[in-house]
């Protein structure tokens, strides 16, 4: 209320914003006094690994942009960004690839995402460390007891529930899953599912699911972000993160627990393949005439009409391209339970389980010629009741 009141008559979005950088400044000077020295300067870490101040400037400015704040804040994500690696972190694997992890830790050449996610200070990653059994043990005990309610605790993979749990056992106390699971994330400071897998149990849970495998918040029953992907983009695990140091909690999250500065709008509605669905000009087979002209990918299985996130937007690999792009259509990996739910995956989702996706889409081509309105008014309603359905 004080700041409030200091603010005089601005108007209601500026006084919002400056209240909210204050709020953002005493949060990010707490964190400046608790959090532990980093192991290297940030400026000279950017300067060694090939970035330029006019490099990371312009990353500044996309990522406040991504996170939906207005330019004034890109003073304090820098501020945040410089804090990124002395935040500790406990990475946990279950049931899962690896992808996520070498997604966002593996980079041909690194933009300002890829050195803060290679110098993130992890205190324990199973797959990274060198330590195992019981040394490795002793890594995880040791950041539990140094940063009881400080550290972040990153989880990769679903957590499989079957036979109490002993489809998956870690470690040389043989723990499961279950257990170590409810033991990190209990004393965390905040809880990050990275991937659809440990998000909503996905590839591990696909269909007949023998493992019982399920995502984290619903086999713990706890609140989790999820950082839906397969793999999830970097930028998103980045903003959170930045996100939480600058503020102190977690960013809106949909009914997914995704962050709707992330996974707040579809793919479909941000590609640039768009105006050529909205033509009806669709790619009927692969390596057809459609296919070389660049045009839409739905009628060979693009589900970016179903799906969430913001890859057309941020895209990969220092924002090169991204599936679409590179000429396959959207998979759908961010929702729940893709792997069953957007089968077949080069094919229009069948009618039976969408309520006439192929079918409204040949209608749509029909018809667009001369009700392009109307046509994707049907669309829209389509795709926002396959969504209520698959909450
Ligand atoms: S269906 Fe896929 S390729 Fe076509 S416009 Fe939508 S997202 Fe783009
Ligand atoms: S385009 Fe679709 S399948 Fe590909 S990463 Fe993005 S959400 Fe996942």
């Amino acid at each position: 209320m004080d700041i409030l009141k200091s603010l005089g008559n601005q108007h209601p979005a500026e006084k919002h914003y400056r209240a909210l950088m204050k709020h953002c400044k005493v949060h990010l000077e707490e964190m400046d006094r608790t959090l532990p020295a980093p192991a290297e300067d940030f400026s000279t870490m950017l300067k060694e690994r090939g970035i330029s101040r006019r490099s990371f400037l312009k990353w500044t400015s996309m990522m406040t942009a991504a996170l939906m704040l207005p330019p004034m804040f890109k003073p304090l994500v820098a501020q945040a960004a410089e804090q990124f690696n002395r935040l500790p972190v406990v990475w946990l694997h279950f049931a899962e690839c690896t992808g996520c992890s070498e997604a966002l830790l593996r980079s041909s050449y690194p933009n300002v995402d890829d050195i803060l996610l290679d110098t993130i200070s992890l205190e324990y990653h199973e797959t990274l460390m060198a330590a195992a059994g019981y040394q490795a043990e002793a890594c995880l005990e040791k950041a539990l007891h140094d940063f009881p309610g400080q550290f972040v605790c990153v989880i990769e993979g679903a957590i499989p529930l079957a036979m109490d749990g002993k489809y998956l056992t870690l470690g040389p106390k043989g723990k499961t899953g279950l257990e170590l699971a409810k033991e990190v994330t209990s004393k965390a400071a905040l809880n990050i599912c990275i991937g659809s897998c440990s998000a909503f149990g996905n590839v591990p849970a696909a269909d007949p699911n023998p493992t019982g495998c399920v995502g984290v918040g619903k086999a713990l029953g706890i609140s989790t972000v999820n950082i839906a992907g397969c793999p999830p983009n970097p930028t998103n695990f980045v903003g959170t993160v930045l996100h939480y140091l600058m503020f102190g909690g977690l960013p809106a999250v949909d009914g997914l627990g995704r962050p709707i500065w992330a996974y707040g709008k579809r793919i479909h509605d941000y590609c640039e393949r768009r105006p050529h669905y909205d033509a009806a000009e669709f790619v009927e087979e692969w390596g057809d005439a459609g296919q070389k002209k660049g045009w839409c990918l739905y009628k060979v299985g693009c589900k970016g009409p179903y799906t969430f996130a913001n890859c057309s937007r941020v895209r990969f690999n220092d924002a090169i391209s991204w599936p679409i792009m590179a000429g396959h259509g959207c998979m759908g990996c961010t929702e729940p339970a893709f792997w069953d739910t957007m089968k077949p995956l080069e094919k229009p989702i069948h009618e039976d389980t969408i309520g006439g996706g192929e079918k409204t889409v040949d209608t749509i081509g029909a018809a667009l010629v001369g009700a392009t309105v109307a046509g994707i008014a049907i669309h829209a309603g389509l795709t926002s009741s396959v969504h209520r359905d698959d909450k």
